[in-house]
């Protein structure tokens, strides 16, 4: 039959962060369960987006990005990420880091290339390889600490191995990789001759003296390297879609091109508002915004910890994990949804974040980059269920 769905549907599932965010609507709760940063985004990015529109900046930009912002990243990256990139032929600006990892992969994937993930997950991770038909392998991180074996690692790799994601700070564990493990992946990224592609969009977002360190800084993984951020998440600007791959140029300009493919150019304007806010606005502003964070990672990793739903505390990004075993039930959608209905809090399953559905059972997703006052609000719901569950 000529009118059905593409293949690649099949293993297309919407992502269950949106599926509670939608129940979440219906219920007129609180919603912990999407990563959208509810804190306001800065005055000086904002203004200079809004000059930039009626400046006339509104025309498509170059399928890379405007100079400006190129420039701006590659003067961060240096300064930040210690990964030295032309702005001329190494940075490629795109729709949302989404967008620089659907292009990297475009550019990079061939169907059948196995890539290796560690999990817990990020789950547009896993669909978008499946959607460039991809094959994901998986590598589990352990709680509390979120280490993985070296074993384990080794293990996952075959001939067919193409790439492995590596996401620092974590989504959903918080897990900040550390030198030795990101040079232990490096060594196996050169060994086997694979990329790596490093999902670095919390990277300002640390606590407890974490330290963040780019997998491209490693010298013998900078030219297989794709490094893919973004300042959704720093500047609190989730939709304006402004995000960025960085690496070799023997790959960027086939990323770019695939950017230019699929989203033509990233918002022109913004893209001046966020140059701005790059070059602006520095370690004290990621400073205050770690430090607000944190507060609002102690206050709801103690109401959790009274509600009986044990918190493994993140030490990067800003969500926490939390033992979900005492609101009976059986699965963690289950679980989610009687939390739901009896405080009015979303959240996410963990099945979201692992590929065989049981190992997420037993784990909850918070997202605290809420405000103070929504967040209080949800603190004190939980208390409903010391008695309800
Ligand atoms: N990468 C990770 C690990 C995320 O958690 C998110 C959002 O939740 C994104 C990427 C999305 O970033 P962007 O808005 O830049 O596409």
């Amino acid at each position: 039959m000529a009118t059905e769905l593409s293949k690649r549907c099949d293993s297309i599932v919407q992502s269950e962060i949106r599926v509670m965010s939608v129940e979440c609507e219906k219920a007129c709760g609180i919603n912990l369960s999407q990563g959208v940063c509810d804190m306001e985004a800065p005055t000086i990015v904002r203004e200079a987006a809004k000059r930039a529109i009626d400046g006339g900046i509104n025309s498509y930009t170059r399928y890379d990005g405007i100079a400006e912002l190129r420039r701006a990243i590659a003067a961060k990256m240096l300064a930040y990420n210690k990964i030295k990139a032309d702005p001329e032929t190494d940075v490629v600006v795109s729709s949302g880091s989404t967008g620089s990892f659907y292009s990297a992969c475009l550019a990079l994937l061939n169907p059948g290339d196995e890539v290796i993930l560690f999990e817990p997950y990020y789950g547009y991770h896993v669909n978008t390889l499946l959607a460039v038909e991809a094959v994901p392998a998986y590598v589990r991180l352990k709680s509390p600490d979120w280490t993985f074996s070296a074993a384990e690692l080794e293990a996952a790799i075959t001939p067919r191995t193409k790439a492995i994601v590596v996401n620092t700070p974590a989504n959903p564990s918080g897990k900040v990789f550390s030198k030795k493990e990101l040079e232990l992946i490096a060594g196996l990224a050169k060994k086997h001759d694979f990329f790596i592609f490093t999902d670095e969009i919390y990277e300002h977002i640390l606590y407890d003296g974490a330290k963040h360190i780019s997998p491209g800084s490693i010298k013998s993984a900078a030219e297989r390297t794709i490094t893919i951020s973004g300042l959704s998440k720093t500047f609190s600007i989730t939709g304006w879609r402004i995000g960025y791959s960085v690496c070799d140029k023997k790959w960027s300009q086939m990323i770019g091109y695939m950017t230019d493919l699929v989203y033509v150019c990233a918002p022109s304007p913004l893209q001046a508002g966020v140059a701005r806010g790059l070059t602006e606005l520095g370690e004290s502003y990621h400073a205050e915004m770690c430090a607000d964070l944190l507060k609002k990672r102690e206050m709801i990793c103690s109401a959790l910890s009274h509600a009986g739903l044990e918190p493994f505390k993140p030490r990067g990004a800003y969500y926490v994990l939390a033992d979900s075993s005492r609101l009976g039930g059986v699965t963690g959608k289950e679980r989610a949804m009687r939390l739901l209905e009896k405080t009015g809090i979303a959240c996410v399953p963990g099945e979201a974040f692992f590929h065989n559905p049981q190992d997420g059972y037993g784990l909850l997703r918070f997202c605290y980059a809420k405000t103070q006052k929504d967040l209080e609000d949800a603190c004190n719901r939980l208390e409903r269920i010391k008695t309800a569950a």
